[in-house]
């Protein structure tokens, strides 16, 4: 087993005087994708924020390459290598592509090769290259959802986080995105998955971990939870 690149340990995480995460725990091994299952409201989005800095936890600890994030604000996790693809993309819709694929090289390290990463990336995703000069806001969904990715891959990172990266996009689209992630997977990112398409989840998925209010209820391989009675009748309506 390769080692853990992230350690979510026992976390609770509130919105003012709501608890949304009551001592949450899962890891994330170095070259791993691990989907985060669980119906609407269970806080998988709550843990993405928590590993992000933008929602820090109250309790318990998150490590990234077993040192404590607890002190390191959210501005800084990025040039850690941790990048998340908010829910809904979140672009500059009046921006050109290109202008905001380079506002996704945060950091000094990240904005030093930023041009050698524009190349790289716009290579991984020749869509873009072809609309670089369009705003961002003209895209289709399919290609604002590779923006969205493209631009957290500028700052190169080891932990690359999705929150629902297919919301909204046809089948085939959708196809398209979760090759992508498979591809960069491939090319030795590891990945945390935010997906309410499970059945493609677990096709590129490693391990699964379900989420129940806030907890933890299940983890296994992806064979494992596609083959489970209870995921298959709640979650895959099969
Ligand atoms: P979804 O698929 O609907 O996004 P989720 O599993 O990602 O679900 P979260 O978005 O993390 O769930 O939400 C967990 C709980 O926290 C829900 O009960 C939600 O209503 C609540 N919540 C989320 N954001 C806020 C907020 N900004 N203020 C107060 N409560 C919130």
């Amino acid at each position: 087993m390769t080692a853990p690149l992230l350690e979510v340990d026992g976390i609770d995480v509130f919105y003012g005087d709501v608890q949304v995460l009551h001592g949450l725990g899962f890891v994330v091994r170095e070259g791993e994708i691990v989907t985060l299952l669980g119906s609407n409201g269970a806080g998988k989005t709550t843990t993405l924020r928590a590993i992000a800095g933008l929602r820090p936890p109250r309790r318990g600890d998150i490590r990234f390459r077993g040192a404590s994030l607890a002190a390191v604000p959210a501005a800084a996790r990025s040039g850690l290598g941790i990048a998340l693809v908010p829910e809904g993309r979140e672009l500059w819709g009046q921006l050109t592509v290109k202008e905001n694929l380079e506002l996704g090289a945060y950091g000094r390290r990240a904005r030093a090769v930023a041009a050698r990463n524009l190349e790289r990336v716009l290579a991984l995703f020749p869509r873009l290259a072809e609309r670089s000069r369009q705003l961002a806001g003209s895209l289709s969904g399919g290609e604002q959802q590779m923006c969205a990715i493209a631009r957290a891959l500028m700052s190169e990172p080891a932990l690359l986080m999705l929150d629902e990266p297919s919301l909204g996009l046809a089948p085939v689209i959708v196809d398209q995105v979760m090759g992508v992630i498979a591809e960069l997977h491939r090319g030795g990112v590891t990945v945390l998955l935010v997906e309410q398409n499970l059945r493609k989840a677990l096709e590129i998925a490693d391990r699964g971990t379900v989420i129940e209010t806030g907890q933890v209820r299940l983890e296994g391989t992806a064979a494992e939870l596609s083959a489970n009675p209870r995921i298959r009748e709640t979650y895959l309506g099969l």
